[in-house]
C-alpha cells in the first residue's frame, strides 16, 4: 500500500488527488506488483501525517499556509518527515506555494524574507513571474530520464503567480526541469529535487500529463526498496 497525503485546507488539492489516482492506474498497468494499492489522505490536522509514505503540499498562498501550519502545530511533524525519524523518511513534494514553504531561503517583496518549513537548499523568490494576470503556460524541458513520457522529455507547465528558483545553494540539489533557452540567457530552473524532497514552481495537477505524479509515486517506491534492503543488510550484520 502506498499511503500519500495531500495538504487539504487551501489550493488545488483535489486536482492533485485526481492526478495521483490517474498516475497510479497507469503505473499499476505496467507494474508487476498487482498487490499494490494507493490510499490518499486529505491532511487537515497533524495526526493525518502519521504513517504517510508521501506528502504533497499544493499551491495556494504561502503566507496563509505557513500561518495555518504554525498555528496548528504542523511544523515539528513536517520537519521530522523531511529529516527522517527512526530511519523513516517521507517523499515530500511542494508545488508552487508548496515550493516556497519547502525552500530554506525565501525572498519576499513585502517583508524581505519569510519563515517557512524549509528542507531544500534553494533560494526561492515569490511571484517571480509577475502577478495573477501575468500567469502563463510554457513548454518545460525535463532533465531526468524518469520524467520522459514515451521518449519525450518536454511537457507543458502552468505558472500561476509562480515562485522562481533564484539559486541552488547546495551541490546535492538536482535540477529536474527548466524553461527558456540557455542561448538567449532566459533559462530558469522550475523543478528541483534534494534527497526526499522535490519542488515544482508550476502546477502539474492542472494538466492531463501525469508524469510528475508518476515520478513522485516512483520516488516513494524507490525509497521503500532502499529502506528494505538497508534493513535486510543490517539484519545480516
Ligand atoms: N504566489 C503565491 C505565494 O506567494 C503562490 C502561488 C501559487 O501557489 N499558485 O504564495
Amino acid at each position: 500500500m502506498l499511503k500519500v497525503g495531500v495538504l487539504a485546507f487551501q489550493g488545488a488539492f483535489s486536482e492533485h488527488e485526481q492526478a495521483l489516482e490517474k498516475a497510479f492506474q497507469t503505473m499499476n498497468n505496467t507494474e508487476t506488483d498487482s498487490e499494490l494499492s494507493l490510499q490518499i489522505t486529505e491532511v487537515r490536522v497533524p495526526s493525518h501525517l502519521d504513517g504517510l509514505d508521501g506528502l504533497i503540499i499544493p499551491g495556494g498562498e504561502s503566507t496563509t499556509m505557513s500561518i495555518f501550519l504554525n498555528k496548528n502545530n504542523f511544523k515539528q511533524k513536517l520537519r521530522s518527515m523531511i529529516e527522517g525519524v527512526n530511519g523513516r523518511r517521507t517523499i515530500v513534494w511542494g508545488t508552487c506555494a508548496g515550493q516556497i514553504l519547502l525552500s530554506n531561503t525565501v525572498l519576499c517583496q513585502k517583508t524581505g524574507s519569510q519563515q517557512m518549513i524549509g528542507g531544500v537548499d534553494i533560494t526561492t523568490s515569490r511571484n517571480t513571474y509577475g502577478r495573477q494576470c501575468e500567469s502563463f503556460e510554457s513548454e518545460i524541458s525535463t532533465h531526468h530520464e524518469d520524467l520522459q513520457q514515451d521518449g519525450v522529455s518536454v511537457c507543458r507547465g502552468i505558472f500561476i503567480r509562480a515562485p522562481g528558483v533564484v539559486s541552488i545553494d547546495d551541490s546535492s540539489v538536482i535540477t529536474l526541469a527548466t524553461i527558456g533557452d540557455e542561448n538567449t540567457g532566459n533559462k530558469r530552473i522550475v523543478a528541483v529535487q534534494q534527497g526526499n524532497i522535490m519542488t515544482t514552481s508550476f502546477h502539474p495537477e492542472l494538466t492531463e500529463d501525469t508524469r510528475w505524479h508518476t515520478f513522485f509515486l516512483d520516488q516513494i517506491l524507490k525509497l521503500r526498496t532502499t529502506s528494505q534492503s538497508c534493513a535486510r543488510s543490517n539484519e545480516n550484520i
